[in-house]
């Protein structure tokens, strides 16, 4: 697959090190004179810009955090006035007060440049009809996407989060031959192609670009085979662009290319705030270099991934950070040890017959924790053999306990029962706490 913009992708380290230090130096110069909350924490600090002379000073930079955004509310953190603004998009606040981003023009152009280069690597060209299934509103992903593939020349349907069956045939209808939109409702698209028996040959899909929920391996080979496409992945966080930020390339679907010239990112011990070398993995900070409306130093993403800064086999120099599968907050503490919903349900998916529908269920009874796991697995099996059932059911509780310490009473459910969702998180209801099941989604 051709690589959209060369001279940026495939630049040497060396090279691209400095283009990050020039961006950098060059926005904390902007911010010290346009931003009163940065200036505050750089004064806090005794910090001025000229202290930071390479990218190692990077760690003497304060850190910002998405309450800092919710309390600049609606606009405190902007660095131009409204006038050079012109896109305004916001997180949906479903979990507190929505955190908002603006772009000027130049921000727009940029935008479109880097979303337009992962949906290169993605494998998606100017040939391509592009079916984009994120909602159009004040979320960042349709628009970005949107603008990425028109810039590729490729030809957009803008379906919006329609119904699945009216995806299905606006997809038959209009020859769409690559899919943009969440692994979730890819999944739930592939279950209305199986309720109404479409074939896979009536639908000329050869693409799917999917992101910003995670989803394991064991989904994207699902979704790959139930849909008769290649499925990369993308990280998109609304706080710093949206998405753009990084995505696999087609080739090798090993880690996701970091648009490094815009984005300068770190790892650091979620506990500590210590910067952690490549291939350690923790939590992924990121520090914008050309954007013009909100520039951000060293946001915290809470998502868990890790750096590597070897060149790709598909040529491009840019590193690439691991699929996110967990964020800090994801955590779950229960029954004595730590698990995240996502390795539950890597466990579960290498289980023959069950569906990637799950739900962790934590009570606390007479001091007791309780943890129940729900699964959904095929009706056939329901229906079936009560001693294959059993040992579905203790081939799920043993390799919870050998692979992750959890021990857990099981219930197997039918299909559909409990459905997909947008975030791992959302799998967990914790009823030891008043606000239980409440968890943040990505934002
Ligand atoms: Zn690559």
């Amino acid at each position: 697959m051709p690589i959209w913009n060369p001279r940026i992708e495939t630049m040497p380290r060396a090279e691209l090190e400095q283009l990050q230090l020039e961006r950098l130096q060059a926005t904390l110069n902007r911010i010290w004179d346009s931003v009163p909350f940065y200036r505050r924490r750089f004064e806090e600090l005794g910090l001025i810009p000229e202290h930071i002379r390479s990218l190692d000073d990077l760690r003497l930079l304060p850190f910002t955090a998405k309450d800092d955004l919710r309390t600049g509310y609606p606009y405190d953190l902007f660095a131009l006035p409204l006038r050079e603004v012109v896109r305004i998009h916001a997180s949906s606040g479903a979990t507190g007060p929505p955190t908002v981003v603006g772009y000027t023009k130049n921000d727009l152009r940029n935008w479109g440049e880097l979303v337009a280069r992962l949906l290169s690597a993605g494998g998606a060209t100017k040939d391509d009809v592009i079916q984009i299934s994120f909602s159009y509103g004040l979320l960042t992903d349709a628009f970005g996407f949107h603008q990425g593939a028109e810039e590729i020349g490729a030809s957009v349907i803008p379906v919006s989060a329609d119904a699945p069956d009216r995806q299905i045939k606006i997809m038959q209808d209009f020859r769409s031959t690559v899919l943009v939109g969440t692994p979730s409702y890819a999944l739930r698209i592939a279950e209305a192609l199986d309720h109404h028996d479409v074939p896979l040959s009536s639908l000329h899909l050869r693409w799917g670009i999917f992101g910003s929920a995670p989803w394991p391996e064991t989904v994207r080979r699902r979704i790959e085979f139930l849909l008769g496409l290649s499925a990369t992945d993308n990280y998109a966080i609304s706080e710093v662009m949206g998405p753009g930020v990084s995505g696999e390339c087609e080739e090798n679907k090993n880690g996701l290319h970091i648009n490094e010239d815009h984005f300068l990112c770190e790892i650091i011990d979620p506990d500590s705030g210590e910067v952690l070398p490549p291939g350690q993995a923790g939590e992924l900070v990121i520090t914008t270099l050309a954007k013009e409306a909100l520039p951000i130093l060293r946001y915290r993403t809470r998502d868990l991934t890790s750096l590597n800064l070897e060149t790709c086999s598909c040529g491009r120099t840019l590193a690439r950070m691991a699929r996110v599968f967990s964020r800090t907050d994801d955590m779950l503490i229960a029954g004595g040890v730590k698990v995240f919903p996502a390795q539950i349900e890597e466990v579960l998916l290498q289980v023959e017959g069950v569906e990637p529908n799950y739900r962790v269920i934590v009570d606390e009874v007479g001091g007791v924790e309780r943890v129940e796991v729900q699964v959904e697995v095929s009706s056939a099996l329901l229906t079936g053999d009560v001693s294959q059932l059993l040992k579905v059911q203790n081939q799920i509780r043993q390799s919870l306990e050998a692979d992750l310490g959890l021990v857990a009473e099981l219930k197997l459910v039918e299909s559909r029962t409990i459905g997909p969702v947008d975030h791992p998180s959302q799998r967990v209801v914790d009823r030891r706490r008043a606000e239980g099941g409440d968890r943040n989604t990505r934002e």
